[in-house]
């Protein structure tokens, strides 16, 4: 709406300027700029941590029992919270995400049918203490508030006891859950929210479709189950010689030192538990030890294969059911991506690797990933090397991924294109990316990468398209604006930079234009906050000869709103020429050209060529005489 005053004065603008002044004036929208918060003492303003960084800390040690019959969990735990903020804090929140597995969820209300809705999960909350002293405690929904018996003072800790329960849900969105005696156990004890400079308590509720936003800190963590079971999980075993035979002892310190895939349980043996348990009689107690982690996760079952194999001193593991065949490469295919991603990157860090086969499609916690069966090799690379790549975001770059789904699988489903093209030389990972996205775009109500994870519908490709393949598009695209060497060097500084943080999109854009010297406010405006698309076209083509040479006038016509700058390169023969037209020349217009030179005429003249460039109109870029 238009005040009446204003709209006189701009009727009076309107019929008194000239206009095409006035179309020249005109603020180019396709130009705006994402509106960031100011640069703090937290946070810089070259996308760096700034002096006065701080995060909070949370430590771990849980103790828990599965019992299978029942098909309960139960735990007692204890957080050590250290408060490194500048705010003394009366209260606490900590997460209860097994509360979405109850009927009346508010992840349950909110997609229906999905998130395990019907099953009567969700935490019994025994008891909630703090030296001896009950803590006064209120849930709401996935969130629990517990008061302090003392406000906690900038540097001080507490810590909080917590005894709970819960039963374990069949189907757990897609994360964890059970399957008859196999379970994948994540989400699974009370978790601190994550307290910090941006938002202060990250109370957002888990719905299902946001995952995590997490504090680091070391876990001790006792997990007991049915002697006959096999236990993988986050961090180092602490007790194999309670839980493993010596022939199993000695197949794990071969599989350290080589790079062969070592036969810690055969299929053969698991038709009679005597031959690879110590014990078939009573539980058995796992203790694992995991440092400078965000999170937790673990399976358990009796019917498990386990291979072994390590890259660079770090002990891969491949736990699966013996249907789940194609898993045979399992093991290698982690060594494949813990290799090409620390690479690329920053060295993976951690003791351990383990992929664990079970009823989740695709899903990742530090050191451990769940993945599906998965008959075909090349679908079950895709998955594992998806979540293995997820060990950097976000589980060492540790972003808010509850509003932030982009940051962590957007990078991914990026790096994977580059990690396949390795596994699988015959493949065109990025040729199949950028032809998914523009397919997509045509059929469905397309929502920005930016929006919430839990705002996507969750019908159609919503979430998969927006925070996965467009924004692999859109960093592929940039690596090309940019150069592949340093838009790589660059982005690996980021990982290295904020590895064990909590970084921003402000902090992840400014890191980007800061190691690229690029102002690329336009295109995170563009590809992440908008839907619109990128569509460069060859309008036409002029070639005279001049002085023995000859000149090429390219017009190049932006029919997206979309913008990027334009690659045209004319060849002939063995005669090429390349001019960038910036995309400034094409603020305020659709058109604009770039003048080639080349000893003949032109034969073939491209713009922005190759599905690395994110154009969903790639027949109108080429031009041949
Ligand atoms: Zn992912």
């Amino acid at each position: 709406m238009l005040h009446r005053s204003l709209r006189a004065a701009l009727v009076l603008f309107l019929t008194t300027a000239a206009a095409p002044s006035f179309a020249q004036d005109a603020f180019d929208a396709r130009f705006a700029r994402p509106d960031l918060p100011d640069p703090n003492e937290y946070r810089s303003a070259s996308g760096r941590p700034g002096p006065a960084y701080w995060q909070q800390r949370a430590d771990y040690e849980i103790r828990a029992t599965l019992d299978p019959a029942a098909g309960t969990l139960s735990g007692e735990q204890t957080i050590t919270y250290a408060n490194r903020s500048p705010d003394t804090l009366a209260f606490v929140w900590i997460q209860l995400d097994q509360n979405l597995f109850t009927s009346g969820s508010e992840g349950a209300q909110a997609f229906p049918g999905d998130a395990g809705a019907a099953s009567d999960g969700g935490f019994e909350i025994r008891r909630v203490a703090s030296g001896g002293t009950e803590l006064g405690h209120r849930i709401r929904d996935t969130q629990m508030r517990v008061e302090l018996a003392q406000p906690l003072a900038p540097g001080g800790t507490v810590a909080i006891d917590i005894d709970w329960s819960f039963r374990v849900p069949e189907d757990g969105a897609q994360r964890m859950g059970r399957d008859g005696d196999h379970f994948l156990l994540a989400q699974w004890y009370p978790r601190m929210a994550v307290y910090d400079d941006l938002n202060g308590w990250n109370t957002m509720p888990y719905l299902g479709q946001g995952e995590f936003y997490l504090e680091y800190g070391d876990f001790d963590v006792a997990l007991t189950v049915p002697a006959t079971y096999l236990v993988g999980a986050t961090g180092t075993l602490q007790n194999p010689a309670e839980v493993l035979t010596a022939e199993q002892r000695a197949a794990l310190d071969r599989a350290r030192t080589g790079s062969e895939v070592v036969h810690v349980v055969t299929a053969a043996e698991l038709s009679d538990p005597a031959s690879f348990r110590p014990t078939t009689q009573g539980t058995l107690t796992w203790r694992f030890r995991a440092e400078n982690v965000r999170d937790f996760a673990w399976a358990a079952g009796p019917r498990l294969v386990w291979d072994a194999t390590a890259w660079e001193g770090t002990a891969i593991h491949a736990l699966y059911r013996p249907e789940a065949t194609a898993w045979s490469e399992a093991a290698a295919m982690t060594r494949h991506s813990l290799d090409f991603y620390s690479g690329y990157l920053i060295p993976y860090p951690y003791p351990s690797a383990t992929a664990i086969e079970g009823p989740v499609f695709g899903m990742e916690y530090p050191m451990v990933v769940f993945v599906a069966p998965e008959p075909l090799r090349e679908d079950l690379f895709d998955v594992l090397d998806h979540e293995w790549g997820h060990m950097w975001f976000p589980m060492m770059v540790g972003t808010d991924e509850r509003r932030h789904a982009w940051m962590d699988e957007g990078i991914d489903t990026f790096m994977n294109l580059l990690s396949k093209e390795i596994y699988f030389p015959e493949s065109d990972p990025v040729l199949e990316n950028t032809a998914q996205y523009a397919a997509a775009i045509l059929s469905y109500r397309e929502q920005p990468i930016g929006s919430l994870p839990d705002e996507f519908a969750p019908e159609g490709p919503g979430l998969g398209i927006g925070a996965y393949i467009k924004p692999a598009v859109m960093l592929t695209a940039l690596r090309e604006l940019a150069g592949h060497e340093l838009f790589d060097a660059t982005l690996a500084s980021y990982a290295r930079t904020w590895a064990w943080r909590h970084p921003s999109p402000a902090d992840f854009y400014r890191h980007m234009e800061d190691g690229l010297g690029m102002e690329l406010g336009w295109f995170w405006y563009n590809w992440i906050e908008t839907t619109q698309t990128q569509d460069l076209a060859i309008l036409g083509v002029d070639q005279s000869e001049v002085g023995g040479e000859w000149q090429v006038t390219v017009t190049i016509d932006q029919r997206g709103r979309l913008l990027m700058p334009a690659a045209v390169t004319a060849t002939s023969g063995t005669a090429t020429s390349t001019v960038t037209i910036p995309v400034e020349a094409f603020y305020g217009t659709d058109r604009a050209t770039a003048t080639l030179t080349l000893p003949v005429r032109a034969d073939r003249i491209v713009v922005n060529e190759g599905p690395e460039w994110g154009d969903i109109n790639p027949q109108n870029n080429v031009w041949t005489r």
